[in-house]
């Protein structure tokens, strides 16, 4: 039998774990170092040399992208199909079994999936059915902590509340959404993997079929598995199964979503006979980039303790860029990305990678700007997150009463006691009248066709747009944004959601106002498309276009953007970590809790052993986000790399020489007379210069040359604004 091939690309250690004789095995290595390789050559071999079939084996992955891989990966090694092997996620394999069994598990054949938005709905429905005031028992917080017992296996009528009332009151939606999902046939996802438990659990001869049909499991990223889902490997595992379990604890990045890490000390217990295998080489990295990422963990405390080193040669130093702002941040990326493709790289071969969600908006604007295509990964742009359309709906309205479309989306959201009943008589009665949801609502209003309550509710609805209307009015467009995630009741609503979702959705609307605040500084001075439309309108319009520009197909090369904790598992040639300062990553929110900013700097190992040849760190001095200013310092992560390992990119200096001559060819064509550029004062990057309405400022970017050149001036009072030089009367100083 040949395993040359099985083998032949492993080290001594990896081979010590792919050929090992069936049993149980811990693989407890750093980033890079070939866990997933190993576990897919384990597989391989376990078909080849002990004759496994595909049957007998479930293997469970981080992503389904990465299940995909992994099939792909086998078939490759051994020219066999893998038809018949379980690989997925926890949440996919759950779901495969409670398709299987639904009558064991007490399910309707055809049960349906309930996704995070449905699951609030209908908590929302049967609080109020139990006549719980939302604003007391904000239907969020119920929905998180549901989610939280479900992840660690908890039902309802388990949960000793004592005399506490909150509790007390907590188990009684438990019990009542339990009944109702039960009754529509629902599962949230949650419910998938307590459900599946509970289905072995409490079926002996399911638990049999397939303790008897899966000799081997084999699982990746254990470091991140919860409460639930370690039962449930047990469980199904029995004493007999032989499990390889594949992780790194300097890699637990899912705390905050329930994992323990303590599962990796828990295998080693409670399984018989644990093969620990560790690796110890690194196969991706340059060493630069490899040392970095080791001196930073190493600021962690309770390690289970493992050294990385490679082969590999030194590598470029890593590039540390301190931006001026957010913009420079951007443009400073999106400019290294095109150098890198001018070189002959593919653009997929680089990723940039962000803390916080709303952080991609910038990047990108900068890549549409350039029409660099790019994807984000596992996540939405911009301008299509739900809550980014709520907002827009409602500037919508503000500046046409009757885009039905955006009526629809807000009229009762946040949530104002506007049923889907009311809202379909309003658009029978536009339909008959052949008139906006918005007139239709007016008239039926005033001919009180509709019941008190629901009359209300709309009333209310339309006074709230019209005030909105009346507070924007001369109003600048950051102001008009800021005020209608306000008055809206949509900054309040997301707020109240636990968790990182919630949280995600706040920072995003509020990076919205910045948005605005950009958008306007680049019009109200650019001067020469003076276009007479509102300000908002072409705000609008801009938005719908970036979303309108879709994702990159799926084919098509295109850079990849994505949060740390996406990256996971993944590698690319060419990284960069942006953002990386102080309250944004490590997280503000991680220095108050005990814990997580040892998980924010495992965020960081992870985000740095992403990079395969080259990597660059960017932070910015000032940072508009969240719709905030904030001036933060460099990341204490920085200061933890070794200095010799890091290389700082002065652009500053490189370009501090005057920004543009005056190019007497272009201006020779321009009909106009052109400005006397003899007199242009000499404007550098970094320089201080004045201007007669918006006072003092700082040089922070510039594009184009001769008349059409322009600045983007940061001034101290007035905020960041795009000047053209040829008219805005600059004076350096
Ligand atoms: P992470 O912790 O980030 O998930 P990992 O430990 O799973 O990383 P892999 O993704 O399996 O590491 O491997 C990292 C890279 O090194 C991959 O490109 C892989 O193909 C390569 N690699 C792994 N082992 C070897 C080897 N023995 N020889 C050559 N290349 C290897
Ligand atoms: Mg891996």
């Amino acid at each position: 039998m040949d395993v040359s091939l099985i083998l032949d690309p492993l080290n001594d250690a990896q081979r010590e774990a792919v050929a090992a004789p069936p049993g149980n095995q811990l693989v407890l290595a750093g980033a890079g170092s070939g866990k997933t390789r190993v576990l897919v050559h384990r597989i391989a071999w376990l078909m080849q040399v002990e004759g496994a079939s595909p049957y007998s084996i479930l293997a469970v992955t981080f992503t389904n992208k990465a299940a995909r891989e992994m099939r792909a990966r086998i078939e490759d090694l051994l020219g066999v199909n893998t038809f018949g092997m379980w690989v997925g996620t926890f949440h996919g394999l759950a779901h495969r079994l409670l398709k299987a069994h639904w009558q064991e598990a007490r399910l309707p054949q055809n049960f349906q999936i309930l996704d995070s938005d449905d699951q609030l709905r209908l908590i929302k429905r049967v609080q109020n059915d139990l006549q719980l005031d939302e604003k007391k028992w904000p239907p969020r917080e119920t929905q998180w902590w549901i989610g939280a017992q479900k992840d660690e296996g908890r039902r309802p009528q388990y949960i000793q509340a004592g005399g506490d009332q909150w509790l007390q009151t907590m188990v009684r939606i438990y019990f009542a959404y339990e009944e109702a999902c039960q009754r529509g046939g629902l599962v949230d996802f949650g419910e998938l993997l307590l459900r599946a438990h509970e289905l072995l659990r409490d079926n002996d001869a399911v638990l049999a079929h397939y303790r008897r049909r899966f000799p081997f499991i084999l699982v990746d990223e254990f470091q991140d598995t919860n409460t639930i889902q370690y039962a449930w490997l047990r469980l199904l595992a029995g004493d007999q199964c032989h499990i390889t379990a594949v992780g790194d604890d300097d890699q637990s990045i899912y705390g905050w979503r329930g994992a323990k890490i303590e599962n990796i000390q828990h295998f080693a217990q409670d399984r018989r006979d644990v093969q620990t295998v560790r690796l110890e080489q690194n196969y991706r990295s340059t060493a630069t980039i490899l040392n970095a990422a080791n001196a930073v963990i190493s600021h962690n405390t309770g390690r289970l303790g493992k050294e990385l080193w490679t082969e590999g040669e030194e590598g470029d130093p890593i590039s540390l860029y301190a931006a001026y702002n957010e913009q420079d941040e951007a443009r400073f990326i999106v400019e290294r990305v095109k150098d890198w493709v001018r070189d002959g790289n593919r653009r997929d071969s680089v990723a940039i990678l962000y803390r916080s969600n709303a952080q991609s908006r910038v990047l990108e604007e900068a890549l549409l700007r350039e029409q660099v295509p790019y994807r984000i990964y596992g996540g939405q742009r911009f301008y299509e997150r739900m809550e980014i359309k709520n907002a827009l709906s409602y500037m919508r309205l503000i500046s046409n009463r009757d885009d039905d479309t955006a009526f629809e989306r807000v009229v009762n959201t946040p949530t104002r006691g506007i049923g889907a009943r009311t809202v379909d008589t309003v658009r029978a009665y536009a339909r008959e009248h052949g008139c906006s949801l918005w007139q239709a609502s007016r008239q039926m209003l005033q001919q009180r066709l509709l019941a008190a309550r629901a009359g209300n509710a709309l009333q209310s609805f339309l006074d709230l747009v019209n005030q909105l209307a009346a507070n924007a009015e001369d109003k600048l467009l950051e102001a008009i944004a800021e005020d209608v995630i306000e008055t809206s009741g949509l900054l309040e609503f997301h707020s109240k959601e636990k968790g990182e979702k919630g949280q995600t959705r706040v920072e995003n609307l509020k990076e919205l106002v910045s948005a605005c605040r950009a958008f306007e500084g680049i019009d109200v001075v650019e001067g020469e498309d003076e276009e007479e439309r509102p300000l908002l309108d072409q705000f609008l319009d801009s938005a719908a276009l970036d979303a309108g520009e879709g994702q990159a197909d799926e084919f098509e090369d295109a850079v990849q953007l994505m949060t740390l904790h996406s990256a996971k598992g993944l590698e690319f040639p060419l990284v960069f970590m942006s953002g990386v300062e102080e309250n944004l990553f490590p997280n503000k929110m991680s220095m108050q809790e005990p814990g997580r900013m040892e998980e924010e700097r495992r965020l960081c190992y992870v985000g740095i052993t992403r990079a395969m040849q080259k990597l660059y760190i960017t932070y910015a001095e000032n940072r508009r986000l969240f719709g905030s200013e904030t001036y933060n310092s460099p990341s204490r992560f920085i200061g933890e790399i070794p200095a010799e390992l890091v290389h700082e990119v002065r652009l500053k200096t490189e370009i501090s020489r005057p920004l543009f001559q005056p190019d007497y060819g272009k201006v020779g064509k321009l009909s106009d007379p052109p400005p006397d550029f003899d007199d242009l004062p000499p404007l550098a990057l970094g320089g201080r210069v004045e201007h007669p309405k918006f006072g003092e400022g700082t040089v922070i970017q510039f594009e184009g040359s001769g008349p059409r050149a322009r600045v983007q001036v940061n001034f101290d009072d007035a905020g960041s604004k795009w000047l053209v030089v040829a008219m805005a009367k600059l004076q350096p100083l």
